[in-house]
């Protein structure tokens, strides 16, 4: 099944209650073959406005420290752990998660990326079952898939400071992708 397919299933879906506020579900978006999924925590109000992710300040943020690092957004593919906005932007249950992780597991085995970005303790605990941010961010961890946890952009945006941090995550990201052409050639 494509990414397309998912899609129209994401957009169907009611197996939550996180359907009876979204205005649009956000599946997520990015080519089929990116090497690199980057995956947030839910759509904030700007997203689920739209139906894109990533789309207000924090998702400014992140494309632009994707290009500060030599990355193009265009390139990746870009969702979250689950796919309508919760109510007041409140943080996704575990009953919400665990409904809607499949569709990102499916995501994944779709695409086969190289490296998983996990953006901010959310999507950190739902896929490595860690919860401190700081801790493992900028990191290459292997476990089924190999995974690189970061701060998530909206962390920035309240904690400036993070900002170097954040570029000089992706600046690891962006070697960890060379390196592994390299091992490819
Ligand atoms: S959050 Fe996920 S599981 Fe819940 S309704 Fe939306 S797409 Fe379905």
């Amino acid at each position: 099944m494509d990414i397309e397919e998912i899609a129209a299933e994401i957009i169907r879906c009611r197996k939550c209650d996180l359907h009876l506020e979204r205005r649009k579900p956000v599946p997520g978006e990015g080519p089929e073959d990116a090497k690199v999924i980057f995956v947030g925590e839910a759509p904030g109000k700007e997203e689920d406005r739209v139906g894109r992710p990533f789309i207000g300040r924090a998702g400014g943020l992140l494309t632009d420290s994707l290009r500060e690092a030599g990355l193009r957004r265009e390139d990746v593919f870009i969702t979250n752990v689950v796919k309508c906005r919760p109510p007041d932007n409140r943080n996704p249950r575990r009953d919400e998660i665990s409904s809607c992780i499949p569709y990102l597991e499916r995501q994944i085995t779709a695409i086969d990326p190289e490296v998983i970005c996990l953006l901010g303790r959310v999507a950190l605990q739902a896929l490595l079952k860690e919860t401190t941010v700081s801790k493992v961010h900028g990191k290459v961890i292997q476990r089924d898939r190999t995974y690189m946890p970061m701060y998530h952009p909206a962390a920035v945006l309240r904690n400036p400071e993070l900002r170097t941090v954040m570029i000089e995550d992706m600046r690891r990201l962006r070697r960890f992708l060379s390196d592994s052409n390299s091992r490819k050639d």
